[in-house]
């Protein structure tokens, strides 16, 4: 009778070990200079509903932590979830960061963010053990773990917007390299006598198919070679063009659009194809402001990416568009705390 007891008890142990181990989350919080999110990440790697909160700029490094903390009690609270209930908490930031100490180096539209030691501030206001991750990692671990690499093993995520940013899934992990640049896709340089770019060198990706190298190419080329067509007159209207236009002047069939679109979408397909080469992945996603453009973006980098990409084999990596849009970041993030303390 005693040892029914004890094993009775031991199966009512592990059944309720059980039942509290698929009960965690982890908490994922992200970021920027305009709002900050938080969101909870279960084992299944079902997001539950984000919460956005405005960040505290004028309150310095000191209010943006308390305000995380505020937000992870606030999300907390709303889904009845006690710190027991949540393993780990994984913060975004965009860069420079030193993540090894868990440090934002600079970020620049926050006064007086330089060398905070964010990660353990979250984590000692918390009481929950925290993880940080630079912002466009994140964002590719969560397309990885929930969006538009769910299947992959291998993965690259190409952000484009102002700038090219990207992140590296290798084996199911960010890759992050022996200094944490591993990812700056951004930089990989596509003409050597190239334009100079901010970083220092010469002909970078950046510089001729982000969405802000896009708009002034058209705009340099109607006011230095006085190229006509929609662009010109909206640029005589507005002042300005952007690669939005560029993009939807193209699709209309406006030829000045179109060259200069296409000539984008080339450099574009030129990179994925040099990340094939060193990394062959399965899937190169594209996310940021540019990816709206959807097929308007997928179909002209696809077909050069056919055209450049060698013969020796097939081309068996996929180009997609992102499908989380701006919760990839903050999903990501929680992702990164699942791999931290699990
Ligand atoms: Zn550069």
């Amino acid at each position: 009778m005693l040892q029914i007891e004890s094993e009775l008890l031991l199966i009512i142990r592990s059944v309720r070990e059980h039942m509290s181990e698929t009960q965690k989350y982890c908490v994922g919080i992200d970021l920027g200079g305009t709002f900050i999110k938080f969101v909870a990440l279960g084992r299944d790697f079902r997001p539950g509903p984000t919460l956005q909160l405005p960040t505290p700029v004028q309150e310095g490094p000191d209010g943006v932590a308390k305000r995380m903390v505020a937000g992870l009690e606030q999300l907390m609270q709303s889904q009845r979830l006690s710190r027991e209930d949540v393993l780990g908490v994984g913060i975004g930031a965009p860069g420079p960061l030193n993540l090894a100490d868990g440090i934002v180096v600079a970020m620049p539209n926050i006064p007086g963010m330089e060398n905070v030691p964010l990660r353990d501030l979250v984590s000692e206001g918390a009481g929950i053990p925290a993880v940080l991750e630079n912002d466009a990692n994140a964002a590719a671990y969560g397309e990885f773990l929930c969006g538009a690499g769910l299947g992959a093993r291998h993965m690259v995520l190409v952000t484009l917007g102002t700038g090219i940013g990207g992140g590296i899934i290798i084996d199911g992990k960010i890759y992050h390299g022996a200094n944490t640049f591993a990812g700056e896709i951004g930089h990989i340089i596509v003409d050597p006598e190239g334009e100079e770019c901010g970083c220092g060198q010469k002909g970078c990706l950046e510089r001729y198919c982000s969405a802000t190298y896009i708009a002034k190419r058209a705009e340099r080329m109607i006011r230095q070679e006085g190229r006509t067509g929609k662009l010109a007159e909206l640029l005589r209207d507005n002042g300005a063009i952007t690669a939005r236009d560029v993009q939807l002047a193209a699709e209309d069939g406006d030829k000045f659009a179109s060259e200069v679109w296409d000539s984008g979408m080339y450099f574009l397909a030129l990179g994925c194809v040099n990340i094939c080469r060193l990394l062959d992945p399965d899937r190169i996603v594209f996310a940021g402001g540019m990816a709206k453009a959807g097929d308007g973006l997928l179909g002209p980098v696809r077909k050069h990416f056919k055209q450049l990409h060698w013969s020796l084999t097939d081309i068996l990596t996929k180009i997609e568009i992102a499908g989380l849009g701006n919760d990839a970041g903050v999903i990501g993030a929680a992702g990164v705390a699942w791999n931290a303390f699990d």
